[in-house]
């Protein structure tokens, strides 16, 4: 093989807060990124841009969008100036077709994929774009779509979804030393389970566990996963290198595809 083929990771992004409160979960999203070669561009699957069709963002400078209310200044200061890439997002139109794929010139990076990418690419060098999560479409759809994909990990694009698994903010506890629910902690588990013994197909079907009521009560958090565990190769395992629940409700498990 003459390019490096890139992994593919998805990663729990909890509170906005992380982007500037460095703790645990970020510490080791950097070291994850330190062990994985330098991409010529990032794709993100973000919770966060949740629409009723399929876009990517295609401009050539993608603004910074600060999609919450409610916290500090500092949070909605913060740029993540990485450029876009016009032709990535004409190869993802191109990869996905015949499905329908939007040239979006509109949204840009907003924070489910920037409070990642300030930890693992801090130097915002990399070109990034954004592919949106079609609301009116079931999860298998979802994961065939993603297949489609999987070119782009021998073209060097670094495939990142980011979400979170578990994902209940009705019921978040703000005691930073609550436990999991239980709910929460079984769903968590059944999910590592299933990607221990290699099964896409449960994981698409997650709506048949009844704890999903409670851990995934809207899909936008849970399907970036789908995304991801969808760039595997045959011979390929899923790494489960972190893991945990925050707030009781939040999971922060990461998920890779190709990293050994
Ligand atoms: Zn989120």
């Amino acid at each position: 093989m003459t390019t490096t083929r890139m992994p593919a990771l998805f990663i729990g992004h909890g509170n906005p807060m992380y982007a500037i409160e460095p703790n645990h979960h970020t510490h080791g999203w950097q070291q994850l990124a330190q062990k994985v070669a330098r991409p010529k561009a990032i794709l993100a699957i973000s919770a966060h841009w949740y629409i009723d069709h399929t876009a990517v963002t295609a401009m050539a400078l993608p603004r910074t969008i600060h999609d919450f209310g409610g916290f500090p200044q500092a949070l909605f200061d913060l740029q993540y100036p990485a450029p876009g890439s016009p032709a990535l997002a004409q190869r993802i139109q191109q990869l996905l077709a015949p499905t329908a794929v939007t040239l979006d010139q509109s949204w840009g990076l907003d924070h489910g994929s920037w409070s990642i990418l300030l930890h693992t690419h801090p130097a915002a060098d990399i070109p990034v774009v954004q592919l949106s999560i079609d609301a009116s479409q079931p999860p298998a759809w979802h994961y065939a779509l993603a297949q489609r994909l999987r070119p782009l990990r021998d073209e060097e694009v670094l495939i990142l979804g980011s979400g979170n698994i578990v994902h209940n903010l009705g019921r978040l506890n703000w005691d930073a030393n609550a436990p999991a629910y239980e709910w929460a902690e079984r769903f968590a588990h059944w999910v590592q389970t299933e990607l221990r013994n290699n099964n896409p197909t449960a994981l698409i079907h997650y709506l048949s566990q009844e704890d999903a009521q409670l851990s995934v009560p809207t899909p936008e958090h849970y399907l970036p996963l789908l995304y991801v565990i969808a760039q595997q190769h045959p011979e390929e395992l899923f790494g489960l290198p972190m893991s945990g629940i925050d707030m009781g409700a939040i999971d922060m498990q990461v998920v890779t595809v190709g990293m050994g």
